[in-house]
């Protein structure tokens, strides 16, 4: 039972146009989830392809990187080549000669004796100072083999650069010189251009010691500074320096909260290696806000759906049912000509209206039928089925009719009543059946008068008739009243009980201009109380009642 209640109250509470916002949106959540789902994916995709992007970009930079180093071995190779080869005079004048121009990341190659005197170069300022302290340069010597410094300041300009050193020794062990070049560590940060210019990215290539020697020209501040004082890269510093593999990519929450991925790629044959950092979250700022677009898009898309829902419920449904409610309404206060308009309403409802209107028709059909045989009822409810006559209810409602009328024109209305005489004693005589006919005949005869002085005949109860006669006054009324006497005499019923020995006739006749003083009921007291005297004279006879005027001593004016 509750459950039912419950059924019954959610129906109330939801109307038709919940309903079918509901359908709707019923409809379109598949779809919603649908695209919800490929824009999740494509929102993945597109990140993965970042980063994917991002790491290509690191090994492609680390590869050029990695190119340019081997240009400089090779380089240098050759000229400790030449160095050996050659005598140191001989070789400086071919090194001169032969570096070439268009590896511009080499600013300069020297040879350097064994206690680390520069004894010629291809830039006459080097010429004669000392390197000998410089790791690179021990290190050169010690291993015999290629070696590339971490980040160090010129020590005839003080900029900053990276050195390369061969050890002639490498190629023949009997000579101590070493092959030294200066690079261009602007070279350096040009390669990595294209790492630049990324929101939420940070390239930078960091010596062994974790400083900063190159980055795009928007890092361009950082180069020289160790990785791990820069604000942004400190938070990276200690994962990017302590992986010792060639390569590789890794995602972690870095120390400031963000969500980064990192790649990195050593330079073979240095010590250097390349950090590019990417903070995933303004990596996919754009992505995020492409999505929230979409997601927009389909949250409006749904606002319209829903929207068309209602209007189109508004239209197709709720208008009908209220037109066809006023219609139902309009009938049942007894509007019978109301009909529905079928062209304003949608094809499905319009057997619905169809069949209303037919109903509507069929109920106004019958309705008519009704109020006709209810009027034949009433008609045959006040007529007297023996005479003929209205009987004493059609005449009472005439006689109301006739006041009213008489009234508004300001005419007088005169009132017959008639009554058998001795009637009792002709019933005793002959028989009720006979007494019928005699009343019949009766009727008949006042019927005719009636149609003759534009009266209204009746029979007000038993042997006792009346006439109604508007705009008729006293005079004419006697004489009227003397008209129907004789005319009954005419009858010549025989009575043979009556000391007329024919049927007679009393009538008691009375005339009023009806006003608010009096009621319909005074005219026939007044008629009533006419025939009484006329009954008192001898019967068969007309007596006038002075109603509503001065009149004799007995209120009464015979009338024969
Ligand atoms: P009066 O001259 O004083 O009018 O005498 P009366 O006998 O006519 O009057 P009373 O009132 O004494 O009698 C009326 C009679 O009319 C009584 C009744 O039997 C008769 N009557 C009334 N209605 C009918 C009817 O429909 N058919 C017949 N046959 N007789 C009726
Ligand atoms: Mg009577
Ligand atoms: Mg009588």
């Amino acid at each position: 039972m509750t459950f039912n209640r419950n059924r019954v109250k959610l129906k109330k509470l939801l109307g038709i146009r919940a309903r079918l916002a509901l359908l709707a949106l019923m409809l379109v959540a598949p779809l919603m989830l649908d695209r919800v789902r490929t824009l999740e994916e494509f929102r993945a995709k597109q990140i993965a392809q970042a980063a994917e992007t991002y790491a290509n970009l690191t090994s492609h930079t680390a590869e050029t990187q990695r190119e340019v180093v081997s240009s400089v071995e090779t380089m240098l190779k050759s000229a400790a080549y030449i160095r050996a080869s050659a005598g140191i005079g001989r070789s400086c004048d071919v090194l001169r000669a032969s570096l070439p121009t268009n590896l511009p990341w080499i600013r300069s190659i020297m040879f350097v004796s064994r206690d680390g005197v520069v004894q010629c170069s291809t830039l006459n300022v080097q010429v004669g100072i000392n390197l000998g302290d410089r790791e690179y340069f021990k290190k050169a010597q010690d291993t015999r083999a290629f070696v590339f410094s971490d980040y160090l300041f010129g020590k005839t300009n003080g900029r900053p650069m990276m050195m390369a050193a061969y050890p002639v020794a490498a190629i023949n062990p009997e000579e101590d010189a070493v092959v030294v070049a200066g690079i261009n560590i602007d070279w350096l940060s040009q390669i990595m251009a294209n790492l630049g210019g990324q929101p939420g990215m940070s390239a930078v290539l960091v010596d062994s010691t974790g400083v900063v020697i190159a980055a795009p020209s928007d890092h361009a501040s950082l180069i020289g500074r160790p990785l791990d004082a820069v604000p942004l890269m400190a938070a990276i510093a200690e994962k990017a320096l302590s992986y010792d593999e060639p390569s590789g990519s890794v995602s972690f929450t870095a120390a400031d909260g963000t969500e980064r991925t990192l790649s990195f790629a050593r330079i073979a044959g240095t010590q250097s290696r390349l950090i590019v950092s990417m903070d995933e979250a303004k990596v996919t700022a754009a992505i995020n806000q492409q999505i929230r677009t979409a997601y927009l898009q389909l949250g409006f898309v749904c606002l319209f759906v829903l929207l068309g829902a209602l209007v189109g419920a508004e239209k197709l449904i709720i208008k009908p049912i209220e037109v066809m409610t006023g219609m139902a309404r309009r009938f049942g206060e007894g509007d019978w000509s109301a009909r529905v308009a079928k062209n304003k309403l949608p094809s499905e409802f319009v057997p619905l209206a169809r069949a209303f209107n037919a109903m509507a028709a069929q109920l106004s059909q019958r309705e008519r039928e009704l109020l006709a045989s209810n009027d034949r009822l009433t008609v045959m409810a006040s007529i007297d089925a023996l005479s003929g006559l209205a009987n004493r209810r059609g005449f009472q409602s005439r006689l109301d009719f006739e006041w009213l009328k008489s009234q508004q024109y300001d005419c007088t209305l005169s009132l017959l009543m008639i009554d058998v005489d001795h009637f009792k004693l002709y019933n005793d005589t002959y028989g009720h059946p006979e007494g019928d006919a005699c009343l019949t005949r009766i009727g008949e005869t006042l019927s005719g008068i009636a149609a003759d002085t534009l009266g209204f005949a009746g029979r007000y109860g038993g042997e006792e008739f009346c006439l109604l006669l508007p705009n008729t006054d006293a005079a004419q009324a006697l004489a009227i009243g003397e008209t129907v006497r004789t005319a009954v005499l005419g009858l010549a019923v025989p009575h043979a009980t009556s000391s007329h020995s024919i049927v007679t006739v009393s009538i008691g006749v009375a005339t009023t201009k009806p006003n608010d003083n009096h009621r319909p009921g005074d005219l026939i007291e007044a008629a009533d109380a006419a025939l009484y005297a006329a009954k008192h004279r001898g019967r068969n006879a007309v007596v006038e009642h002075g109603f509503g005027k001065r009149v004799d001593e007995a209120g009464m004016a015979l009338a024969s």
